[in-house]
C-alpha cells in the first residue's frame, strides 16, 4: 500500500472520529473544539507519525516511556506534543519529563515527588494529571477516590509540578450504562476537589474516554479523549508494531 493510500484511510477515520466528538460535545453543550484530541500511537510504526502530523494531528500519546522516547527521538524534526497516558516508573521520570507536553498517569505521591525533583533540577515545571482509579478494579492504577482530598492538600509540597485535572480508565466490564457513571464520578470528583486545591491549582481537565467509550465520556465532561483504535480501522498489517 503506498503511502497517500496509508493517508487516505488515516484522514477518513480522523474525520468520522473528530464528527463524532463534536455531536457528542454538542450533547453536553460544548463544541468538538473544545475537546482534546490524544492521538494513541502505540500499536502503530514511527512511519505513521508524520501522516499524522500532516493531518494536523500535533498531540500524541503513548503508554509506555520507552516507546515514547524512541517515537519521539524519530520524530524530534515535528512539532508534536507528547502525552504519556501509562504507568511511568521513577527511574524512567528524567529522561521522560524533558520530552512531554503533559502526564496523564500520576498514580502515586512517590512519584510526584519524583518529578518534582527532576523538574526543580531542571529549573523547569511539569504539567501532570492525576490517575484516579474509576472503576475500582484492583489492576487498574490510580489513587482512589478516598484519598483524593488528602492528596490534594499535599500539592503545595510540588511547587514544579502543575497538576491540571484528572484522568480515569472505565472498567473493562459493564457497558455504557456503568462507564458513565465511572465518568460523572470523575467528573464530580474534580468539582468537589476544588475546595481542597491550595491556591493556584486549577483542576480543570478531564482525561477520559477511549475507541470503545470516548462518546459517553464526552457526554459526561471529558476535556480529552484518548484514541488508539478507532484511528488505525483499515490500515494494513505493515503499519502496526507486532509485539
Ligand atoms: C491504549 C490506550 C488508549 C487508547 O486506547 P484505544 O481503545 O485503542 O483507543 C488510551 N489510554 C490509555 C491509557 C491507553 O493505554
Amino acid at each position: 500500500m503506498t503511502q497517500s493510500q496509508i493517508r487516505a484511510i488515516l484522514a477518513r477515520n480522523l474525520e468520522s472520529v473528530q464528527a463524532r466528538i463534536a455531536r457528542a460535545a454538542e450533547r453536553s453543550g460544548r463544541s468538538g473544539a473544545d475537546i482534546c484530541l490524544i492521538v494513541v500511537t502505540k500499536y502503530v510504526t514511527p512511519q505513521i507519525i508524520p501522516e499524522l502530523v500532516a493531518l494536523g494531528c500535533l498531540n500524541l500519546g503513548e503508554s509506555r516511556p520507552q516507546e515514547l522516547w524512541r517515537k519521539a527521538e524519530a520524530s524530534r524534526h515535528l512539532s508534536i506534543h507528547w502525552h504519556l497516558v501509562g504507568p511511568l516508573q521513577r527511574n524512567k521520570v528524567r529522561r521522560t519529563v524533558p520530552l512531554v507536553e503533559l502526564i496523564h498517569s500520576v498514580d502515586s505521591l512517590r512519584l510526584l515527588e519524583a518529578i518534582e525533583h527532576t523538574a526543580q533540577q531542571l529549573g523547569t515545571s511539569v504539567d501532570v494529571l492525576l490517575e484516579v482509579n474509576i472503576s475500582g478494579e484492583k489492576a487498574k492504577h490510580g489513587f482512589a477516590f478516598a484519598e483524593m482530598p488528602q492528596v490534594v492538600a499535599e500539592l503545595r509540597h510540588y511547587p514544579h509540578v502543575r497538576v491540571r485535572g484528572l484522568m480515569g480508565m472505565a472498567g473493562l466490564e459493564g457497558g455504557a450504562a456503568v462507564w458513565r457513571k465511572q465518568f460523572a464520578s470523575l467528573r464530580q470528583l474534580r468539582d468537589d476537589l476544588s475546595s481542597f486545591c491550595p491556591p493556584g491549582v486549577v483542576l480543570h481537565q478531564l482525561s477520559m474516554g477511549m475507541s470503545g467509550d470516548f462518546e459517553v465520556a464526552i457526554e459526561e465532561g471529558a476535556t480529552m479523549v484518548r484514541l488508539g483504535t478507532v484511528l488505525f480501522e483499515g490500515l494494513p498489517p505493515e503499519c502496526f508494531v507486532h509485539e
